[in-house]
């Protein structure tokens, strides 16, 4: 796994480090899906390589130790990995007091070499959590690197806010999307699509690479929308979206989403159709949670929308 875009991050977590703090405690903070967590892996390198050399030698003991525990993350190995870096996985799940309390207890074992923990989604931390990791990041053990990633800050308690020092990744571009969807073996015909929905993040084109027909639903309910003029097709479209998983259905609203706001950046949909959109789409992933039939909800969504359109367009 190598680490793509965000150069000024690196150059401002490479200077962090140089500067040999006794302990350190960092908050990645930026969009979901765009490395923040790979990222915390090689610094968590770089502060444990015996040379100090970049973001890690890859080569000294310390480094082929992390580089295992990257790949058993990644690729799901299962090598030895580092013994001196705890990692909570929370994905949407609550992180619980107990989970804190575990790594509490790592951090005050002794040992001469650092200790790095890493709390991925920082703000699941439910409010016992946070006030057990509080007391910790009040007084850091000596020879630490506390590292928390987010895509929500204002979660976070203040308190510990002001104990982290922030550092703001931001969104992938275009092309370090597409480099990292090529090293990921994704071939070039997919590509355009795939970075025209990512908006900054690769979240959905992940999801799409594996859900490929929800893609399509997706483009061909926003063809419709943009172009109403045969709305016939939305019914055939509207028997295939019933047999969707909540879940799945939802989904491709996102990804219409996507698509609509590009089509507002090249004029094709009008600032005021697109709020009308977001106020439909709003109500549509509602009802879809709540558990109403998808078919209607794609119809109404659909009908009520393209009413706007043709006025806009004036049909
Ligand atoms: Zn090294």
């Amino acid at each position: 796994m190598k680490i793509v875009g965000h150069r000024k991050e690196k150059e401002l977590i490479k200077k962090l480090l140089d500067k040999n703090y006794d302990s350190l405690s960092l908050l990645f903070e930026g969009k979901d899906c765009i490395g923040k967590k790979l990222f915390a892996l090689y610094t968590a390198r770089a502060y444990l390589c015996e040379k100090k050399e970049g973001f890690g030698c890859g080569e000294c003991k310390d480094c082929r130790l992390v580089n295992n525990t990257i790949s058993n993350i990644y690729e799901g190995t299962n090598l030895t990995p580092h013994y001196n870096i705890k990692l909570i996985q929370s994905e949407s799940r609550e992180i619980k007091i107990d989970q804190i309390r575990e790594i509490i207890e790592f951090l005050q074992l002794k040992s001469e070499k650092g200790k790095v923990v890493i709390i991925e989604k920082a703000e699941n931390m439910n409010i016992e959590s946070s006030n057990a990791l509080l007391k910790t990041l009040e007084e850091p053990p000596s020879n630490s690197l506390i590292i928390l990633t987010t895509s929500n800050q204002a979660k976070l308690l203040p308190t510990i806010l002001s104990r982290l020092k922030k550092i703001k990744f931001r969104n992938l571009s275009d092309e370090e999307i597409r480099e990292i969807l090529t090293l990921k073996g994704v071939n070039e015909e997919k590509l355009d699509n795939l970075i025209k929905i990512a908006d900054g993040s690769l979240c959905l084109p992940l999801i799409i690479l594996e859900n490929e027909n929800l893609y399509r639903y997706a483009k061909d309910i926003s063809n419709l929308i943009i172009n109403p003029k045969h709305p016939e097709g939305i019914f055939s479209l509207a028997n295939s979206f019933e047999n969707l998983e909540v879940q799945q259905a939802v989904l491709v609203f996102d990804i219409i989403y996507n698509l609509l706001s590009k089509a507002l950046i090249s004029g094709n949909i009008n600032p005021d159709m697109f709020e009308m959109f977001i106020k439909e789409y709003k109500l549509a992933r509602d009802a879809l949670l709540k558990g109403v039939k998808k078919k209607l909800i794609l119809l109404g969504f659909y009908f009520r929308l393209t009413d706007e359109v043709k006025r806009w367009k004036q049909f």
